[in-house]
């Protein structure tokens, strides 16, 4: 019989010797620690549930002793003892959990949510000389959308992310970053509401592919295509030599990092390296596009900085020098025009 009134110490479980028959040491509210015939001890949670109209004892397991202490047995316990407030059976509930966790390609950190990519439907796994793929474990039909990712969204790309928008890409490191391009993908990919959708039908064991130019201005890192449906075709991103001016300074300014000019915090702005740029070539391509289009202004904050200024959106942009070519540049600054 177990009483529910004698509370156990650290002390009392450490000391607890195995005796020729397993037997238990109660803490409170049903916890209690079994201490094995061979030394061995475990925490235990003894609760009731009906079953069938009849009250039936249950067990839930809370770990082995040393590895969970006192402390966290009594904290595991009153998580469940809660739950059983609740009217649930906390055996069930966390038998759910390892199933739901089975289930998952997000790591169990991440809220789970509706239309997430589940083990049953897909994996990712290493495919020769792709790397790692992502593959489909059952067919689906051409329009139907497979699921909806998730990731972290960031200011630069990565090798696992898809661009949202200039400047905005989501970095997923788990189930979408690892869909393969094709210039004939079987799915097309709708970054903002980060769903992909079948194009045709797809089989059992068919990779997922995708079109990087769909989402992508530039690439992580360029390559030649190798899907078969095209000509060894080098993907580098969307049309980039067709692209307008307008869009590539707004698309170089807003891919690389800003530094807020901490030493001039009494005019506030902001400053980009050129070394920092991936490209050196895009960095004085900026300085020129700036110096081009600029006109002159002075700083509001103190009416004596005059520079010329290149507005775009909400912002302004000039050149740390104006009267040096862009090669010699090092600095672009921004503050809010
Ligand atoms: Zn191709």
């Amino acid at each position: 019989m177990i009483t529910t009134k004698k509370k156990l110490t650290d002390a009392k479980v450490k000391n607890a010797e195995p005796r020729d028959k397993q037997y238990r040491l109660a803490d409170q509210r049903g916890l209690y620690l079994q201490v094995q015939p061979n030394g061995s001890k475990f925490w235990r949670y003894k609760y009731r549930v009906i079953n069938d109209g009849r009250w039936v004892e249950k067990a839930l397991s809370l770990g082995t002793y040393p590895e969970t202490s006192l402390a966290k047995a009594r904290e595991l316990h009153s998580k469940a003892y809660q739950l059983r407030f609740d009217g649930r059976d906390p055996s069930l509930v966390k038998k759910q959990e390892k199933e739901l966790a089975r289930e998952r390609l997000y790591p169990l950190e991440f809220p789970s949510y509706f239309m997430e990519p589940k083990s049953s439907e897909f994996v990712v796994k290493r495919c020769g000389a792709l790397g790692k793929a992502l593959i489909a474990k059952r067919g689906f039909s051409k329009g139907e959308r497979l699921f909806i990712f998730t990731g972290i969204t960031l200011s630069k790309m990565t090798q696992h992310s898809l661009q949202v928008e200039a400047g905005i890409h989501i970095h997923d490191p788990y189930v979408m970053g690892y869909a393969i391009h094709s210039c004939k993908p079987n799915c097309t990919v709708d970054v903002k509401e980060r769903t992909f959708t079948a194009l045709e039908n797809i089989k059992e064991n068919d990779l997922i592919t995708m079109n990087y130019n769909e989402t992508e201005d530039v690439l992580y890192k360029d390559f030649i295509c190798e899907c078969g449906f095209c000509d060894k075709t080098l993907i580098q991103g969307k049309n980039l030599p067709n692209e307008s001016d307008d869009k590539k300074i707004k698309r170089l300014l807003l891919e690389n990092d800003w530094h807020f000019a901490k030493t001039l915090a009494h005019i506030p702005h902001y400053y980009s390296r050129g070394r920092e740029w991936q490209e050196i070539d895009d960095f004085i391509w900026a300085c020129d596009h700036i110096q081009n289009n600029s006109i002159t202004g002075t700083f509001s904050e103190t009416g004596a900085y005059e520079y010329n200024y290149f507005y775009l959106g909400k912002w302004k942009y000039w050149v740390m020098e104006k009267n040096k070519p862009s090669s010699q540049q090092i600095l672009i600054n921004k503050a809010l025009a």
